[in-house]
């Protein structure tokens, strides 16, 4: 760690300005450096005289650096190619990341579970108290970092995440560092952003930021532990719930909502996240929400407050088209007629990285029932068919009920012959930008073949969200006129290079397209089920609820 040659608030009076952010700093109450009477200067700084004081200001803001290594770094950054400004903030950022990198790590827990329902009260209890005994067990520490999700619902807590936090907080107490990153889908609360100094959300669906998204979460660490620099949180709720479909961060309007959160992040609200939330999980706090660190609390606030108007502006924008089964499949083969690459339709309501079962037939029966012809589908989870498929083996024919077998209203096993066409232990890596080259186990796996369709049956769930969940099965998916996918918008991360236009479908499904669909009990009072529609009206009116933190 770097000596500190000057007290801090001896620094902010000669820069005249208050450069870690503290509440105490005395240029809060006199914006004017010693020796020095009252707010007029005797004229304007020379560009010497503002050059020099960017300059401190630099130094101040990066540890307190020496002019010595200042100048190393200086000459350093005038020896790369390219904006020699640039370089030299990216070689002092840096500076904050060794100090996080140079930590000692102390691992407590990993643990991941495709979404389902709530997460049992006997899972939650075994796996956090791994966790809180970790970090008590861990010895004396300078910061506590979680990746967590953020939309977690157990048997026994509404706001799962909420419950971790303040366990602990119990053990680490209020002022040791507590930093979050979390998902894009997050459902924050009141009490998650009370409990953490810092969350910070991914900005990418399909998600492709999650190193980015850690790396923040490390600057942030820094800025707190080798700084010692102090942040104010801001927190607010939007009204409306957003359907999946239309949270994809390639498309407009929300595209252009993380272009301008990214524009808005400065050295006064170093990290700003909207989180457009996962809008089936019935409690109160469900729905998008826009937080933010800043120096001041003025800071983190007017950032919030311009984001969270940006985001209401464009309500009526997060909404698009939804096709029946029937219509979707029948567009789809008119258009691959003239189309080069598939066309890809999202089975959206059968996303298993949803809640979705990814067993449901209704764009199998919709593609049968309209003759498509280089069709294939994926992956239907069904461990019984891959069985009874893998007992006949390749080139033998077979009848089966396939899937639906989740119960689902207007869902049923699809009663068929199908030819086997290859088998799979269910094992591969997948390469694309989504899944990121991991390593993948479908379990028992097998393509099937009705007419000119294709279906990838499975024994393990998995969104289909790479190319290589069809060619593990010997289907060429670049070779199809249309593909259809049960995911709602990670496939795209891998399919929208390979494909003329997507379409999205609603077949029946455990995960509405419209969450205004969901039967609702928890949520707060007022808020919209989905971009203007109806207002939720709360069961329990009794319970007041604030949407919004300082
Ligand atoms: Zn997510």
């Amino acid at each position: 760690m770097t000596k500190r040659h000057q007290a801090k608030h001896k620094i902010d009076r000669r820069m005249g300005q208050n450069v870690w952010g503290r509440p105490k700093s005395p240029v809060n109450r006199r914006e004017y450096g010693p020796g020095q009477h009252g707010q007029r200067r005797k004229g304007k700084l020379s560009d010497y005289g503002v050059q020099l004081r960017a300059k401190q200001k630099l130094r101040g803001y990066y540890g307190n650096i020496t002019e010595r290594q200042f100048r190393g770094i200086y000459e350093e950054a005038i020896q790369m190619k390219g904006d020699s400004g640039a370089h030299l903030i990216a070689l002092l950022e840096r500076r904050l990341d060794a100090t996080v990198y140079r930590a000692k790590l102390v691992p407590t827990i990993f643990g991941a579970a495709s979404p389902s329902a709530h997460v049992t009260e006997d899972a939650f209890e075994r796996i956090v108290k791994v966790m809180i005994d970790g970090i008590r067990d861990a010895g004396p520490l300078d910061a506590v970092y979680l990746d967590l999700h953020g939309a977690m619902v157990s048997e026994h807590f509404d706001d799962g995440e909420g419950e971790i936090l303040r366990r602990v907080r119990q053990v680490i107490g209020d002022r040791l560092p507590l930093v979050v990153s979390l998902d894009l889908h997050a459902n924050v609360t009141p009490d998650m952003v009370h409990r953490a100094d810092a969350l910070i959300a991914y900005r990418t669906y399909p998600h492709v930021d999650m190193a980015d998204t850690g790396r923040a979460a490390a600057r942030h660490l820094a800025l707190l532990l080798r700084e010692g620099q102090h942040f104010e949180k801001a927190f607010r709720q939007l009204p409306f719930l957003i359907p999946l479909s239309w949270q994809c961060t390639s498309d407009f309007p929300t595209k252009g909502i993380y272009q301008e959160l990214a524009a808005m992040e400065n050295a006064a609200v170093p990290t700003l996240s909207f989180c457009p939330g996962f809008p089936a999980a019935d409690f109160a706090d469900c729905g998008p929400s826009v937080f933010a660190c800043g120096r001041t609390q003025r800071d983190a606030q007017a950032a919030v407050d311009r984001l969270a108007r940006l985001i209401e502006s464009h309500e009526r924008d997060f909404d698009g088209r939804i096709y029946a089964p029937d219509e979707g499949v029948q567009l789809a083969m008119q258009l691959s007629r003239t189309a080069q690459k598939p066309i890809i339709i999202a089975d959206t309501q059968d996303n298993p990285g949803a809640g979705g079962d990814s067993d449901t037939t209704g764009m199998l029966r919709a593609l049968v029932r309209n003759n498509a012809t280089r069709a294939a589908i994926g992956a239907i989870y069904d461990p019984a068919s891959a069985k009874a498929a893998h007992d006949a083996g390749v080139g033998a024919t077979v009848t089966l009920a396939l899937g639906g077998k989740s119960g689902i209203p207007g869902d049923a096993p699809f009663e068929a012959t199908f030819r086997i066409e290859k088998l799979s232990d269910g094992k591969f890596v997948a390469p694309g930008p989504y899944f990121g080259g991991r390593d993948m186990d479908m379990g028992p796996s097998a393509a099937l073949r009705i007419g000119d369709i294709s279906v990838v049956v499975s024994s393990h769930k998995a969104q289909l969200a790479d190319q290589a969940m069809f060619r593990y099965v010997g289907i060429e998916p670049t070779e199809q006129a249309i593909l259809v996918n049960k995911s709602s918008v990670h496939f795209r991360a891998d399919f929208e290079p390979i494909a003329e236009k997507l379409l999205i479908c609603a077949a029946p499904g455990a995960m509405p397209a419209d969450p205004a669909l969901l039967p609702w009990t928890k949520l707060r009072s007022g808020v919209r089920l989905k971009p203007n529609g109806p207002a939720f009206t709360s069961l329990h009116p009794s319970k007041p609820h604030s949407t919004a933190i300082g």
